[in-house]
């Protein structure tokens, strides 16, 4: 049998078959860049990270696209609060956003779209909405007209009564419907707006996801991912927009990741209740946390405590020990003669290497693939202590297998992995150093070495920036 994935759109769980044989979109709502991201949005990302890596490691050809909610209500808030536009709020997290990730061995999306990018696609969408009798326009802002999809509803699975009493969250007596949302806000003082033809104002966070989605992936995308408090309304709402608007399924595949909690509450910024990633970064090395945070398949919640860590350490220390027993075993194909113990090691590794795929295949079960690496590292410990023969050839071949597969869950890194540790943390110096050198350069009026550092850097897709405040720089795709 093959992948299968727990779609929430039918409740069930399905075979994986991507609209193209070789190629797999994949969107992923990322962070709202007003703070830096918590354990919680890291379970979100990484699980994320670890789909994107076992399909490519099965082969598929993956277009990953993360983005980046770059305006909305609480940068505003926040950016007020620092007294610094939102506009170097979202650039200076969204920054540290890639900085982070790179740290937890999240290799950059194919795409990293940013809202505030992508006004004229939002505006295109709204209007075709608006032209299909969809969406309305009062005083300046468009409205999504639930009414208008007889769907509504199918995502979240939500009786009519219940989607009301979500919707009264945000209530506004002009909306026909209490459940309708805006695709378009009217200009408020004081708020970074857009040139609309309604007038000035600026998106609704619902519109940003379908209309960046449908730009970097196509109409139709393989699969969404979010974490779970995203179901409703947020990805009931694209679903909306999207599917009206084009006629076409939105995305074959809905991923919602259960939360990562601490003291049995959701871990989230508005819970005041978070571990910044960075914060634990610098406690823990990069695979203690991916191992902790994948320990619990991704549809179980997890809870972020002291001894969860711990064990998710004293186990990287055993897979370590193990590969470093191993380590001059490095040819899998020397024909030695076998007895029976070299025979059960040699099963034991296919063991491992069958049941780590039939985990992974059962919806990305995580905590059952790391059992079975697990349950091979004990026969491996046990293999050297008690068996004296030369056995080269099935200790490599174990050891071959356990890279491999942790690997995939990059829990192990071939090189010191003190050194990969830091390799986010490294990149941002070595940038921050070009920046200053670049800057001693443009005080000597030096332009051509200025311009040759900032052409030099865009090749490797980094762009620089030249604010008042001085010189920024983003991951570009
Ligand atoms: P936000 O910045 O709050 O929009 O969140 C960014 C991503 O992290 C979204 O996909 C959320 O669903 C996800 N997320 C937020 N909190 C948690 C949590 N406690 N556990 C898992 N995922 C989360
Ligand atoms: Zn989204």
């Amino acid at each position: 049998m093959g992948l299968q994935i727990y779609n929430s759109l039918s409740r069930k769980l399905e075979d994986f078959a991507p609209l193209n044989a070789e190629r797999v979109t994949i969107y992923n709502c990322g962070p709202t860049v007003y703070d830096y991201i918590h354990m919680g949005n890291a379970r979100t990302a990484l699980v994320t990270d670890i789909i994107r890596r076992y399909l490519t490691h099965k082969g598929y050809n993956v277009k990953l696209a993360q983005n980046l909610t770059d305006i909305d209500d609480k940068i505003i808030a926040r950016a007020a609060e620092l007294g610094i536009s939102e506009k170097q709020l979202a650039q200076q997290r969204g920054d540290a956003f890639l900085e982070d990730s790179l740290r937890l061995g999240i290799q950059p999306a194919d795409v990293h779209p940013k809202a505030t990018e992508h006004i004229p696609e939002m505006l295109t969408l709204i209007q075709r909405l608006i032209d299909k009798g969809a969406a309305y326009v009062i005083d300046g802002s468009v409205y999504y007209r639930v009414n208008a999809f007889a769907e509504y509803g199918k995502l979240s699975h939500r009786k009519p009564e219940d989607l009301l009493a979500g919707a009264r969250v945000e209530i506004d007596e002009r909306k026909e419907d209490p459940r309708d949302f805006d695709l378009w806000k009217a200009a408020k003082p004081g708020e970074p707006t857009w040139d609309s033809p309604w007038g000035k104002g600026r998106p609704g966070w619902h519109i940003e996801c379908s209309a960046m989605a449908m730009k970097h992936l196509g109409e139709t995308l393989d699969m969404h991912v979010a974490g779970e408090d995203l179901l409703f309304p947020h990805n009931e709402n694209e679903i909306a927009q999207s599917e009206l608007a084009t006629g076409k399924p939105f995305a074959r595949y809905w991923v919602h990741v259960a939360f990562l909690k601490i003291d049995g509450r959701r871990m989230g910024k508005s819970e005041r209740n978070f571990i910044l990633l960075r914060d634990a970064l610098d406690n823990y090395p990069t695979e203690v946390i991916r191992h902790f945070l994948i320990s619990a398949q991704y549809r179980h919640p997890l809870d972020y405590n002291p001894e969860s860590l711990a064990k998710s350490e004293g186990a990287l220390r055993r897979l370590n020990n193990c590969l470093a027993a191993l380590e001059t075993y490095q040819t899998a194909d020397a024909a030695d003669v076998e007895g029976e113990a070299e025979t059960a090691l040699r099963n034991a590794t296919l063991q491992m290497k069958a049941d780590f795929q039939a985990a992974m295949d059962a919806d990305f079960n995580t905590a059952r693939a790391l059992g079975a690496i697990f349950t091979l590292i004990g026969a491996v410990n046990r293999f050297i202590q008690q068996t004296e023969t030369d056995a080269a050839a099935v200790l490599a071949h174990a050891r071959e297998a356990l890279i491999e597969t942790c690997g995939v869950l990059g829990i192990y890194n071939a090189q010191d992995s003190d050194v990969q540790d830091d390799s986010g943390e490294m990149l941002t110096h070595l940038v921050t150093l070009l920046l200053d050198i670049r800057q001693d350069a443009r005080q000597r009026k030096d332009w051509e070495t200025s311009d040759k550092i900032r052409d030099r850097m865009k090749e490797l897709n980094i762009e620089i920036q030249d604010t008042r405040q001085g010189a920024t720089w983003k991951f570009i795709s």
